[in-house]
């Protein structure tokens, strides 16, 4: 992509439109499975799989000779062998709708003043001069924002809550530390558009009476803490964050804490623990951490999704949000799908779109004309939903009806190639690997789980063994200290139900 965007610079100088025409870098666009992407405004033409041969063509055919714009207009579109398109035409993003996502791939992430350009810092200057921290709060109250992390617990409840704590020393985190394996939303949003969570992060600030938060990213996001690193000192330098912020006596600073790529710091408690600079292992929830979090004072702890939202909704206000998705889950989600789909990428629908549509209309369907078997969607703990359930709209209250969840984004296809039990097996086996082992439902018993389903895909199980694999799932979900350890029989259990035949075909008895 760097070598493309050099080419094409060199190409717009030598047809000597270097004053008229400017080449940026900007975050992700979503659709992977067709990278590197280029963008041509304002004529709003895409160019896929473009390569730094490509850089010549594009320039002289589309900038020089015009005659892309009038190709899409009234003949074949294509440049070459390449295929060309206008973004509102690509059935890739028809049925989005980009909320969370919103200036990723249209602004340069590195530069503030193109986020300022796109209403940045807008919502927080709107927030500290027209709005209480009460009324802050009662509009994302009424968005009905739920967060994205995974438990869908309502954001505006969350921020209440430490609010209406006592003044005194509160902090602000934000959870970075993405680690369902094949999930990159947070990612993405950090690499492509980092000043929409630091700006949330001063609003939420405001709202609750914090002066400090943290950002808890992993360290294998090396680009987005570049990224993050250029835009916390841009926006110190800009006024919008630091002390006196846009001339008032509101302070806010944020510095960054990196995971050491530990699954379970994801979790609240283990995250607090080791920013705390303690072993990253989940405590008991005596306190909600939005009281008693982060040495042990009032931590208003959201993940990066969630952040991204809060600026468009006190921007825009919260009724136009609601707009967006269901009654008990409104606006959108962002879903990294990938797997055996065709559009491989990272799409964002309003709550409430269905599979069939995800899976079909934006994914492309399923590669190498093979059948749909399954979605996993939450990633290590999440459910397997089979093809009978391709019409359930995606929302919190839907997804837990049929023994899946939401997670925090990962959406894995699966094809009639696929052994469900294998995949159930592959994501057990990161579970346990990355149980923090401090209680033994979750360390011992998820390492029986794994031992029965390797002795079933070895041909040596019996239906006793599928009746115990039973069982110990629904203790170890009941009696685990942590999300970890109760998710983590999910696949177990939502393939036991929803593909059982799939176990028998494994077991010596089955007759
Ligand atoms: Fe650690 Fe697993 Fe227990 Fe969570 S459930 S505290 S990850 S051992």
């Amino acid at each position: 992509s760097l070598q493309i965007i050099e080419n094409l610079r060199s190409e717009i100088k030598s047809a000597g439109l270097e004053n008229e025409v400017e080449v940026h870098l900007t975050g992700c666009f979503g659709f992977c499975a067709k990278g590197p992407i280029a963008k041509v405004f304002p004529d709003n033409v895409f160019y896929v799989q473009v390569t730094p041969d490509d850089a010549k063509e594009i320039v002289t055919e589309h900038l020089v000779n015009h005659k892309v714009v009038e190709r899409l207009l009234f003949e074949e579109p294509s440049l070459g062998h390449k295929k060309v398109e206008k973004h509102d035409d690509m059935s890739f993003y028809k049925k989005q709708s980009r909320v969370a996502l919103r200036n990723c791939g249209h602004i340069n992430p590195e530069d503030v003043n193109e986020y300022i350009g796109c209403d940045g810092y807008v919502a927080l200057g709107k927030c500290i001069s027209e709005l209480s921290p009460e009324e802050v709060i009662s509009e994302i109250k009424a968005s009905g924002l739920r967060g994205r992390g995974g438990a869908g617990f309502p954001t505006g409840v969350k921020w209440e809550s430490s609010a209406q704590t006592p003044p005194g020393q509160k902090y602000v985190v934000c959870n970075a530390d993405e680690g369902d394996p094949g999930a990159f939303m947070d990612r993405s949003i950090l690499e492509g558009d980092p000043h929409s969570v630091l700006e949330a992060m001063a609003v939420c600030g405001y709202a609750i009476g914090a002066d400090t938060g943290y950002i808890y990213i992993r360290a294998e996001y090396p680009l987005a803490i570049e990224r993050l690193k250029i835009a916390i000192s841009q926006a110190e330098n800009a006024g919008v964050l630091g002390k006196n912020i846009l001339g008032t006596d509101f302070n806010f600073n944020i510095e960054l804490k990196y995971g050491a790529g530990a699954f379970v710091c994801g979790e609240g408690t283990a995250l607090i623990n080791s920013i705390e600079g303690k072993r990253g292992e989940p405590r008991m929830k005596t306190f909600s951490s939005s009281k008693r979090g982060l040495w042990d004072v009032p931590t208003c702890l959201n993940n990066v999704e969630t952040f991204a939202n809060i600026p468009a909704i006190i921007n825009k206000g919260a009724s136009w949000f609601t707009e967006y998705g269901t009654e008990d889950s409104p606006g959108t989600k962002v879903f990294a799908l990938g797997g055996k789909i065709n559009n491989v990428g990272l799409v964002e629908v309003p709550m409430g779109t269905t599979l069939r549509e995800i899976v079909y209309e934006i994914g492309g369907g399923i590669p190498e004309g093979r059948s749909f078997k399954a979605v996993q969607t939450g990633g290590p703990s999440g459910g397997c939903i089979s093809s009978k359930n391709l019409d359930t709209p995606i929302d919190f209250k839907s997804l837990g009806a049929i023994g899946s969840m939401m997670g925090s984004g990962g959406m894995l296809v699966l094809d009639d190639s696929d052994c469900m039990v294998n995949i159930c097996k592959f994501f057990l086996e990161f579970t346990v690997e990355e149980s923090c082992g401090k209680c033994t439902p979750c360390r011992i018993g998820n390492k029986r789980l794994l031992e029965m389903l390797q002795k079933i895909t070895d041909g040596k199980g019996t239906l006793k063994d599928l009746d115990d694999l039973r069982e110990l799932a629904t203790t170890i979900k009941s009696t685990s200290l942590c999300g970890l350890g109760k998710c983590a029989p999910n696949p177990v259990l939502s393939t036991l139900n929803n593909f059982y035949d799939e176990y028998l075909a494994h077991v010596v008895d089955k007759k």
